[in-house]
């Protein structure tokens, strides 16, 4: 309405422009040379606006077809984006039903029709994963990896390959250029911890460990690695102070210290991962040096001091003990093992020695020692190092196993059913 409006308006001044024109009349002389026109203004007038109106319509056509391709191109593409979009969603629907042929047909229509956007080379991958062909993933994720904004989906991609094909050296590397696309991943920091127990790079693993990890195994494969012994000493107190109950670590840090002339603080290490977890080979660390029996007993006394119940005390006392021919008291000892129900084989095959020691050849001794040996066999067996993943037993503590290379699962375990009470 108001567009009628101001057409009726734009007319009616026309219409009175043409009037006031024509009402004032007068004419335009043009001389050039000899030649002389003259022209009724009013007609001058409308010849210039006719010849503006054409040369305008003409200009508006050159334009239009210039802009021709363009405006073809555009349509094209719109089209071939409904279409491409079309593909992608059936390339969806084929890889969540399963069918892989289909699904590889449509995204490689899709990827012909869109061109290599992220979310198509993606789905590139997944499709050709899905049908088979690492090779065909592997060109998507690398198409995708040259890209600035979908760099750490490719580098991601090519790593679970990498991965998957047991390829350690190829995955660290890919590992590493993905930190630096996407620095900080909780994902990625697994994936790299994963990759450093692989190719049992403990310094990495200890690096990378969270707040949860076993930091103890990984300081001390790490100290075994290092060849510069005073890295190496660093690792083993790391080791150490981390979990004075690991006690390849304590015993490492001891040694360590008392090659370094620190008798006294090395003895004290080893009380320190005896009180929190008696083993064994502590004891042997402990004894080594000290040959007299009476002083052997009197150093395992100290040694055991805190955790004077705890079966591998009794034990180490009555083995020290029956060393040095205090036969009572390694009786006591073992006694007290079999009576509360934590002795092993080991204590009854003490027990057996015990009885040729205080009866000889004798027919009590001979009963007892039948005995003895009766109910050794059907003890449970003594602690050992024992792979949880394969079952293994190692001869000492490794971080990997030597069966079936599981890291992180070799653990000092006690011998089948065999119980264990508070020290
Ligand atoms: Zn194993």
């Amino acid at each position: 309405m108001r567009r009628a409006l101001w057409l009726l308006l734009l007319c009616a001044v026309t219409v009175g422009i043409a009037w006031a024109l024509m009402r004032l009349g007068g004419t335009v002389e043009v001389r050039v040379g000899d030649t002389f026109i003259g022209l009724d203004l009013p007609i001058l007038l409308v010849a210039l606006a006719v010849l503006f109106l054409v040369l305008h319509t003409l200009l508006a056509t050159v334009r239009w077809v210039r802009g021709w391709p363009a405006r073809m191109r555009a349509r094209r593409e719109a089209r071939n984006r409904e279409k491409g979009e079309a593909a992608l969603t059936r390339a969806l629907v084929a890889l969540a039903a399963g069918t892989a042929d289909t699904a590889v047909l449509e995204i490689r229509r899709a990827r012909t029709l869109l061109g290599d956007k992220p979310q198509v080379l993606l789905l590139t991958a997944e499709a050709e994963r899905l049908s088979g062909s690492e090779e065909g993933a592997a060109e998507a994720f690398r198409a995708l990896s040259e890209r600035e904004d979908a760099r750490f989906l490719g580098l991601r991609g090519l790593l679970r390959q990498a991965i998957q094909k047991q390829d350690w050296v190829i995955a660290k590397q890919l590992a590493r250029e993905a930190e630096a696309a996407q620095p900080g991943t909780a994902w990625l920091r697994e994936e790299r911890t994963l990759l450093a127990q692989k190719t049992q790079d403990w310094r990495e693993a200890l690096a990378l460990a969270g707040p949860q990890a076993p930091r103890a195994p990984l300081a001390l494969a790490a100290a075994r690695q290092e060849r510069d012994p005073v890295n190496a000493a660093e690792l083993e107190r790391q080791a150490f102070q981390a979990d004075p109950a690991f006690s390849p670590a304590a015993i490492a840090h001891a040694l360590r210290l008392k090659a370094a002339g620190s008798d006294r603080k090395a003895r004290s290490v080893l009380e320190q991962g005896w009180a929190a977890a008696p083993h064994p080979d502590i004891a042997v660390a402990y004894l080594s040096n000290e040959t007299d029996p009476l002083t052997r007993v009197k150093m395992a006394e100290q040694l055991v001091h805190t955790t004077r119940n705890h079966p591998e005390s009794r034990l180490l006392l009555a083995r020290t003990a029956l060393a040095a021919s205090l036969t009572g008291r390694a009786r006591q000892e073992l006694e007290a093992l079999v009576a509360d129900g934590t002795a092993d084989a080991r204590a009854y095959l003490l027990l057996v020695e015990l009885e040729q020691e205080e009866h000889g050849d004798s027919a009590v001794g001979r009963a007892a020692e039948a005995k003895w040996l009766r109910a050794a066999t059907a003890a449970p067996s003594e602690p050992r190092w024992r792979c949880g993943h394969c079952g293994k037993v190692h001869a000492e503590w490794v971080p990997v196993c030597d069966g079936c290379g599981t890291p992180g699962e070799v653990r000092w375990q006690p011998g089948p059913a065999q119980i264990l009470p508070k020290a």
